[in-house]
């Protein structure tokens, strides 16, 4: 089984999800005692969130890159940087190793692109919604989110920021979230909805919602899985 590298603490919120799934997936796929063989490296968010407030993404880059390369280093086989938003910085991570870099955003195209959805609602946080870097990145598989109007975006983001990223799960964010969906079906022709922020699945799942979900968290583990729990066919 590969190590599987995990760039996480995006926050730990959602790298905790993470480190079950990918345990649960190896045990659910290999039985018994067998569990996923990890490193990772949880960085304080504070000081990255604050790098993204202020738009250093430099610094934050540099930051990155130095946890890709200590991964690399204690033996990681692969990497999964555990956050969309700072997909914005993957070709900084790519540029500074020599390990397979799992994408989030090809794992998630690749996954709308086994359904019909063309045109999935992506929800996220303001960087990932408002800059190119993610949604051209699906665009490249065929994939064209849409995003919801400005002032559903702040509140979006807000929840992320102020509650999920903290650890507070509220019903009436998740009402919201619901609304902001059903309204994009109804009036942008969204037909799937991508949780395009690692934490929004721990607030919305498939039983909530009508369209598609496609929960980039869970995606991006069974990637993580096939490719890890591969590399013994690779071997053999
Ligand atoms: N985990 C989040 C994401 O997937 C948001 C936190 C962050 O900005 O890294 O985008």
């Amino acid at each position: 089984m590969t190590t599987i590298g995990l760039i996480g603490g995006m926050s730990w919120e959602s790298t905790a999800v993470y480190y079950r799934q990918l345990n649960e997936g190896v045990r659910g796929r290999r039985g018994g005692l067998h569990s996923a063989d990890i490193l990772l490296h949880s960085l304080d968010f504070s000081p990255v969130a604050e790098m993204q407030a202020v738009g250093d993404w430099d610094a934050a880059g540099r930051l990155l890159a130095e946890s890709a390369r200590r991964l690399q280093r204690a033996g990681a086989g692969c990497l999964l940087l555990c956050t969309n938003t700072m997909h914005k910085l993957a070709d900084q991570i790519t540029a500074a190793t020599r390990i397979p870099f799992l994408h989030l955003g090809d794992v998630t195209a690749q996954a709308v692109m086994r359904t019909p959805s063309r045109r999935p609602l992506l929800l996220a946080t303001r960087f990932t919604m408002e800059q190119r870097f993610y949604r051209d990145r699906l665009l490249a598989h065929g994939v064209d989110a849409v995003v919801p109007g400005e002032a559903e975006r702040a509140e979006i983001h807000r929840i992320i920021y102020e509650e999920l990223c903290r650890g507070r799960i509220e019903p009436a964010s998740k009402a919201r979230y619901c609304e902001i969906i059903a309204a994009a079906v109804a009036g942008q022709g969204a037909d799937g909805v991508i949780l395009g922020c690692t934490e929004i699945g721990l607030l919305i799942s498939q039983r909530d919602v009508a369209v598609p979900v496609f929960d980039t968290t869970a995606l991006h583990v069974a990637a993580a899985l096939d490719f890890a729990l591969a590399a013994e066919s690779r071997a053999a």
